[in-house]
C-alpha cells in the first residue's frame, strides 16, 4: 500500500468501453488499499482533430489560443474517467490541470512545469478520493492555460509522482513496455524487463515512442521509479529506474528516426571559421542540427554535410541562400530521402568493436552508410529511408539475438 500515479494514454481511453476498462484497474488499485492520483489524455485522435478545427479557420493561430483548444481535451477524459469511477461507486474527483496546482512558465504550447502546489491535491487524497488529473496542462503566471508538447501527458504523470513522492509512476499505454525496437518493422523485437534512465532518455530521443523524453527527465531528475505497460493485460512492463553500471558493454536497443533531412553546403572555401559562421548562423536562429559531417579539403574546397528535422529544413535552406555570399560555397544540395538509425547502449565509449559489429551489419545487408555520429551511450547512422526498416532489423539481429 501506498502512494501510485499512474497514467493512461489517448488510446487507453479511446471509448466509452476503455474508459470504462481503465476505470476498473483504478479502482482495483485503489480497493487494495493505495492512494491513487492519475494523470489523463485526450481521446483517441481528439488532439488531432482539435488541431485540424484549428487550421479550418486560422493555421496561424497564436500559440496561447492554440492551448486553450488543445486543454480542452484533456477536460473531455477526466470528466469521463471520474463518472466512470462514480459508476463503480469509489469517491473520485476530476481536476484540470490548473486545478491541481500545476504551475508552468509563460512558454505557450512548449510549456515547462515549474512546480506543483499540491495542497488541493493532498486535500482530496486525505478524503480518500481518487484523483484525475488532466494531463498535458496547466498554469501560467499569468493566469494562462498553456500545454507541455506532445505527448505531454507523461511528463504531467511524473510530475505528480515527483511531487506526491509516489512509489510508483505506472504509464499505461497501449504496447506491452518498452521493446529492444519498433516490433511493427522487426519481428524478433522483445520487451525489456528494465532499462536504465540514461538508455531511456536516449531511445525516446531518438524516436522510440514510448515516453516522452522530458517525462524521462525529470523521471532521473527526481529519481521517480516508471513502470511502462499496457492498459489492456496485466502483463509485468519495463521499469526504467537507475540500473547499476554493467560490467558487458550492452545494446539495448535499436531506434530509426525518419524525421531528418541531409543539407549539403558543396565548394566552401577550405579556410578556418567556415563551419563556425554556418554553424552559428544556423543556432543563432533557433534550429538544431544533428550529425555533422566535413570533408578533406581538395582544392582548396570542402563540403560541409549535416541534418536537421524536416520541419527545419525550408528555413534552413531559406537561410543558407540567403547567405550564399557571405558564406561562399558553389552549390546546396538537400534530400528528406533518409533515416536515421541508432543503437543505444550504455558504456559505449569502452567497448571500441560495437562501432565496427554496427557497421558488419550494415555491410552484410548491403546498406550504404550516409554520416556517422558516436558517443558514450549511442551510434547513430544516416542511411537512405528505403533502406531504413532493413537497417533496424540488420542491426538488431546483430546485437539483440542470441
Ligand atoms: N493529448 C496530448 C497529445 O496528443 C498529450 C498526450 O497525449 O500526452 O499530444
Ligand atoms: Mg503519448
Amino acid at each position: 500500500m501506498g502512494l501510485i500515479v499512474q497514467k493512461y494514454g489517448g488510446t487507453s481511453v479511446k471509448n466509452a468501453e476503455r474508459v470504462m476498462n481503465v476505470a476498473r484497474r483504478i479502482t482495483d488499485a485503489y480497493k487494495a488499499g493505495n492512494d491513487v492520483v492519475v494523470a489523463v489524455s485526450a481521446q483517441g485522435d481528439t488532439t488531432d482533430d482539435l488541431i485540424e478545427k484549428a487550421n479550418e479557420i486560422n493555421p496561424r493561430a497564436s500559440k496561447r489560443e492554440m492551448d486553450m483548444l488543445l486543454a480542452t481535451g484533456e477536460q473531455i477524459s477526466i470528466a469521463l474517467l471520474a463518472m466512470a469511477i462514480e459508476k463503480i461507486g469509489c469517491p473520485v474527483i476530476s481536476l484540470t490541470g490548473w486545478q491541481a496546482g500545476m504551475i508552468t512558465d509563460t512558454h505557450y504550447s512548449a510549456a515547462r512545469i515549474k512546480r506543483i502546489d499540491t495542497e488541493r491535491l493532498r486535500s482530496e487524497l486525505d478524503k480518500r478520493k481518487i484523483v484525475i488529473v488532466a494531463g498535458f496542462q496547466g498554469i501560467n503566471k499569468y493566469d494562462d492555460i498553456t500545454t507541455l508538447g506532445r505527448g505531454g501527458s507523461d511528463t504531467s504523470a511524473v510530475a505528480l509522482a515527483a511531487a506526491l513522492h509516489a512509489d510508483v509512476c505506472e504509464i499505461y499505454t497501449d504496447v506491452d513496455g518498452v521493446y529492444t525496437t519498433d516490433p511493427r518493422i522487426c519481428k524478433t523485437a522483445y520487451k525489456l524487463d528494465e532499462i536504465s534512465y540514461d538508455e531511456m532518455l536516449e531511445l525516446a530521443s531518438l524516436g522510440a515512442n514510448v515516453l516522452h523524453n522530458r517525462s524521462v527527465e525529470m523521471a532521473k531528475k527526481y529519481n521517480v521509479k516508471l513502470s511502462v505497460r499496457s492498459s489492456l493485460n496485466n502483463n509485468e512492463g519495463t521499469y526504467v529506474k537507475e540500473v547499476k553500471q554493467v560490467e558487458k558493454m550492452l545494446v539495448r536497443g535499436v531506434t530509426r528516426d525518419n524525421d531528418v533531412a541531409r543539407i549539403s553546403l558543396c565548394g566552401v572555401a577550405d579556410t578556418p571559421g567556415k563551419a563556425f559562421s554556418v554553424f552559428r548562423m544556423i543556432a543563432k536562429n533557433g534550429i538544431s542540427v544533428d550529425l555533422i559531417i566535413q570533408s578533406i579539403g581538395n582544392n582548396n574546397k570542402k563540403d560541409i554535410s549535416f541534418t536537421v528535422t524536416e520541419g527545419d529544413l525550408d528555413k534552413t535552406l531559406a537561410l543558407l541562400e540567403e547567405n550564399k555570399e557571405v558564406i561562399d560555397y558553389n552549390e546546396i544540395k538537400w534530400t528528406k530521402d533518409v533515416s536515421k538509425v541508432s543503437i543505444v547502449g550504455a558504456g559505449m565509449v569502452n567497448n571500441p568493436g560495437v562501432a565496427a559489429t554496427m557497421f558488419e551489419a550494415l555491410y552484410d545487408a548491403r546498406i550504404n552508410i550516409n554520416m556517422i555520429a558516436t558517443s558514450e551511450i549511442k551510434i547513430s547512422v544516416l542511411v537512405d529511408r528505403k533502406d531504413a526498416e532493413r537497417a533496424v532489423v540488420a542491426i538488431h539481429d546483430k546485437f539483440l539475438l542470441d
